[in-house]
């Protein structure tokens, strides 16, 4: 298994377009039968060794059986990718192009980042140890799911599944955080954030229903300025900042490597943190983000016609709820800051954000140990992650849930996320398969 075989693997699999949509009347199947099949050729230690079931249509279920019969670990990753077209990409997003050489060779495409790159990092860590006739301590089940990014129901049915065998993994991985540089103030040193939690989210509609009629002679408030009025108190009335017990743990954590005031202030934080918070919240809208649950208003729909009132004018709140909130005292806080009974709330959809997980027992220490020696030098941190993912779901069944992708990503690659020029760099990828297959081997 030579590092340019794997990086071949790697290839084949960004090639296959495995795009999910909401709409799943768009999705091309054949596509995603096409990369079960190509796994199977490509992994076949992991085939023919570990038992396979197919989930929910398109997710693929192993169990790698261990030597005990204590709590399993779980490793997970997702095959879909989002939507891309050729359009503004360097290299088109599924021709898997390799560039460069050296600590400069980058392999670009859709999927490199988010969540290819853990898939393919898995199943080449799993074939190697099986190459080396490892049998882990307990059972090891690996998880690749189809339909991550459209929140689909393979997460859920998989989660229901394992709930039904009486299964409860001491210890989940599944995409999230990663190794970064530059993030925190003070912080040399390179940081692995690793998601114990990760917020709720909810879309919220509020309507306002009037008589509509002529434009000509309108009343003083139409359906669309009672909306407009609404929209306006919500955004001056955001959700109140807060440091998560998390957040606390964190700024401790990054303490100890900080220096100067700002290293003293994160080591002090209970006495600090009514200073630091409104710093947070002024400083930037990714640790605004961190602080409080933040609401967005995404969609305006009223009117018909340009010269007649709108009859009903209605907007798209998306709210991501901080740990600790709760999606009742969401609409609570919506309602009292629009304060108009004419204005309807709807909850249309909604998920709490999940419990956080343990910052102790074996899958910390583990997931801690293996960053260290795999990127040394590196401080692991617990965080709060801001996006959802798959992983939100086995709370149900575990509590060491985590969230961390072992690649070091600049910041300019995490903007390629979902976006134009996905990529990764080639030593990275490498890197991340040594991370999984030290992880598998101490579970
Ligand atoms: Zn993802």
């Amino acid at each position: 298994m030579s590092p340019k075989s794997a990086l071949t693997r790697f290839q084949t699999l960004l090639r296959i377009p495995t795009i999910s949509y909401a709409d799943e009347s768009l999705i091309d199947w054949t596509q995603f039968d096409s990369f079960i099949a190509t796994i199977a050729e490509l992994y076949p230690l992991v085939h023919s060794r570990l038992e396979r079931e197919i989930v929910a249509g398109h997710t693929v279920l192993f169990r790698w059986p261990g030597r005990g019969a204590s709590e399993p670990s779980l490793l997970m990753a997702h095959y879909d990718v989002v939507p891309a077209t050729d359009l503004g990409w360097t290299h088109p997003p599924f021709a898997a192009d390799v560039t460069g050489t050296g600590a400069d060779e980058v392999i670009w495409g859709r999927g490199t980042l988010d969540n290819k790159g853990a898939v393919t990092g898995i199943l080449e860590a799993v074939e190697r140890q099986l190459a080396t006739e490892l049998v882990p301590a307990q059972d090891v089940y690996l998880v690749f799911t189809h339909n991550e990014e459209s929140a689909g129901d393979a997460a859920p049915a998989v989660v229901d599944l394992l709930e039904s065998r009486g299964i409860r993994p001491a210890f989940v991985l599944d995409e999230g955080g990663a190794v970064v540089e530059g993030v925190f103030p003070a912080v040399t040193a390179p940081v692995a954030v690793v998601g114990v939690s990760e917020k709720g989210q909810a879309d919220f509609r509020l309507i306002v229903e009037e008589q509509g009629g002529h434009a000509s002679t309108p009343p003083k408030v139409t359906a669309t300025v009672r909306l407009a009025k609404a929209i306006v108190r919500i955004n001056e009335h955001p959700f109140p900042a807060r440091f998560s017990v998390t957040a606390l743990d964190m700024f401790r954590t990054l303490g100890d490597h900080a220096s100067g005031v700002i290293g003293w202030a994160f080591r002090n934080i209970g006495l600090t943190r009514f200073a630091l918070l409104p710093v947070a919240a002024r400083s930037g809208n990714e640790l605004n983000a961190m602080v409080r649950t933040t609401q967005a208003v995404t969609i305006l729909t009223a009117g018909q016609a340009p010269n007649a009132l709108a009859e009903r004018a209605e907007a798209n709140i998306n709210v991501r709820i901080a740990v600790g909130m709760s999606m009742a005292r969401v609409l609570k806080h919506l309602t009292r800051s629009i304060n108009d009974e004419k204005v309807r709330i709807e909850l249309v959809h909604g998920t709490e954000a999940p419990p956080v997980s343990l910052l102790s027992g074996i899958g910390w220490e583990v997931l801690r140990a293996t960053v260290e020696s795999t990127y040394p030098g590196t401080v692991v941190t617990p965080y709060v992650q801001n996006g959802a993912t798959d992983s939100r779901h086995f709370t149900r069944i575990s509590r060491g849930v985590y969230r961390f992708t072992p690649f070091e990503v600049s910041k300019d690659e995490r903007d390629a996320l979902h976006a134009k020029n996905e990529r990764l760099h080639v030593a990275t990828f490498l890197r991340g398969i040594e991370f999984y297959a030290a992880l598998i081997a101490a579970l």
